[in-house]
C-alpha cells in the first residue's frame, strides 16, 4: 500500500537538499565550540546554516546572536517569551497581548506567566480574523510584549499581525514583538523587516529538515539592550542565549532545507495554492463543509467538517487506506479537550470534534487529493451507516 501523506503541518519528510546535507556532515563530529580544526569544521557548518536561514528571513550577514539555534519551535517560543518576560523588566509594563488561538508552546507559557502576575490579553480570532480594534486597544505604555502567530496551525488562517506590531512600537517603542512563524516560514512571503517582529520562531521539521532543530531570530537592538535573557543556562553557546552543544547535523540540514525552500519559494507557493484551490473545489462539490478562514490563508492547510462523524474515527479509516491526515494539530491530538484553536475560530465542540486537517507540501499532487476525496466519500458513507445500526 502506498502512503499518501497529507499531514505536512504536523511534520514534513526530508527534502533532497536536507538529506544531502546530512550525508555531507554526518562524519563532522567536532564540538563547534572547540578551537582545533575538527571543532572549527563543525563551527563552519553551523555558520553556513545560519547565513542560509537568515537569508530566507531577508537578513544579510546576521550579527552574533541575531539567529540562535534551538531544539525546536517550542523551545524558540519558550526562549522568546520567558527570556523577555524575565529580563530585567520595566516592571510597570506587565501586559502581554496575544491571540486566543496560539499554539500550546505559546499559550501554556503565557498561562505560567499569568500565574506569575503578568496580565495576558487574548485577542479574538473568530472566523480566522484577528480582531484588529481589540488588539489596538490593548497596546500602550503597559504593554511589555505582543506575541502573535503568523499562521494558525489548525485552520491555516494568516493573521494580519504586521499592523499590530507596527502600532505597538509606535505607541511604546519599548514593547517587544514576537511572532511564532513556525507555520508561516516558507509558506508565506515575509522578511524579518516586513514583519516588524523583534523575535521570530521557526522550526526545521516543518520545512523538510529533520526534527530536533529550530531557531529564534532576535533583533540586534533587543540584544544590545539586554532585553532578552537565556532560559537554558550552561556553557554559553549561541551567543550566551542557548547553552548546550549544537546539533551540527540537524542545523546543517535545516540550513540546506531553508536555502532550497527559499530558492523555490514562488514556485512552491503557486503549487500549493493551486492544489489547495483544487482540493477545496472538490471537497465542496462532494458536499463537505469547510472551516475556511474569512481573511488571508496559508497555502498548505485545509480544515473540513465531517458529516456527524468524529474526526478520529475518519482518521483511522483513512489511515487503514494509507492516507495520513490529522484531527487537529498533532500536539493537541493527544489532548482530550476540544481544540482551543477551533473553538476560537467559532466552532461548537461537536463541530470541532468532527473537523479534519489536510495539510499539503510542495510535493503533494492532484492524484493524492483525488485518492483522499474517494476515501473520504467512502468513509463518510460507511461510517454514517455504521453509526445508524
Ligand atoms: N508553533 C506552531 C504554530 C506549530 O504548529 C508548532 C508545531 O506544530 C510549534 C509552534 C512547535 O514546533 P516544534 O514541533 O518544532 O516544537
Amino acid at each position: 500500500m502506498t502512503t499518501i501523506y497529507l499531514d505536512n503541518s504536523a511534520t514534513t519528510p526530508l527534502s533532497d537538499a536536507a538529506r544531502e546535507a546530512i550525508r555531507e556532515t554526518m562524519d563532522h563530529y567536532g564540538n563547534p565550540s572547540s578551537l582545533h580544526a575538527v571543532g572549527l569544521a563543525a563551527e563552519h557548518i553551523i555558520s553556513r546554516a545560519r547565513t542560509q536561514i537568515a537569508t530566507a528571513l531577508g537578513v544579510r550577514n546576521p550579527a552574533p546572536g541575531q539567529l540562535i539555534f534551538t531544539a525546536c519551535g517550542t523551545e524558540a517560543n519558550n526562549t522568546a517569551l520567558l527570556g523577555t518576560a524575565y529580563a530585567k523588566a520595566r516592571r510597570e509594563a506587565t501586559r502581554i497581548v496575544t491571540t486566543d488561538s496560539e499554539h500550546p508552546s505559546v499559550e501554556n507559557v503565557l498561562q505560567k506567566l499569568e500565574s506569575d502576575g503578568f496580565e495576558i490579553v487574548r485577542i479574538s480570532t473568530r472566523g480566522g480574523e484577528l480582531d484588529r480594534e481589540a488588539a489596538m486597544a490593548a497596546l500602550g505604555e503597559k504593554t511589555l510584549l505582543v506575541t502573535m502567530m503568523m499562521v494558525n496551525n489548525e485552520t491555516g488562517a494568516r493573521y494580519d499581525i504586521e499592523p499590530i506590531f507596527r502600532e505597538a512600537k509606535r505607541r511604546n517603542p519599548n514593547t517587544i514583538t514576537h511572532c511564532d512563524a513556525v507555520q508561516g516560514f516558507l509558506k508565506c512571503k515575509f522578511t524579518a523587516q516586513s514583519l516588524g517582529a523583534d523575535l521570530i520562531s521557526i522550526s526545521g521539521h516543518k520545512i523538510h529538515a529533520p526534527k530536533g532543530v529550530g531557531a529564534l531570530y532576535i533583533d540586534p537592538a533587543l540584544l544590545r539592550a539586554k532585553r532578552i535573557v537565556p532560559y537554558l543556562i550552561g556553557g554559553g553557546q549561541e551567543n550566551g542565549l542557548r547553552s548546550g552543544t549544537e546539533n551540527t547535523i540537524g542545523i546543517a540540514a535545516f540550513g540546506a532545507a531553508a536555502e532550497d525552500g527559499f530558492r523555490h519559494l514562488d514556485e512552491h507557493l503557486t503549487q500549493m495554492s493551486e492544489l489547495r484551490s483544487y482540493a477545496i473545489e472538490r471537497l465542496s462539490a462532494e458536499g463537505f463543509l469547510l472551516n475556511l478562514p474569512s481573511g488571508a490563508c496559508a497555502p498548505h492547510i485545509i480544515n473540513l467538517q465531517l458529516p456527524a462523524i468524529k474526526s478520529e474515527t475518519m482518521l483511522h479509516f483513512l489511515s487503514a487506506q494509507g492516507i495520513c491526515v490529522s484531527s487537529g494539530s498533532a500536539c493537541s491530538s493527544h489532548a482530550k479537550h476540544t481544540s482551543p484553536s477551533l473553538a476560537a475560530f467559532g466552532l461548537t465542540a461537536a463541530q470541532a470534534d468532527s473537523s479534519l486537517r489536510v495539510s499539503l507540501s510542495p510535493y503533494s499532487n492532484r492524484e493524492e487529493i483525488d485518492a483522499l476525496l474517494d476515501a473520504l466519500t467512502r468513509g463518510a458513507r460507511t461510517l454514517v451507516r455504521m453509526r445508524r445500526r
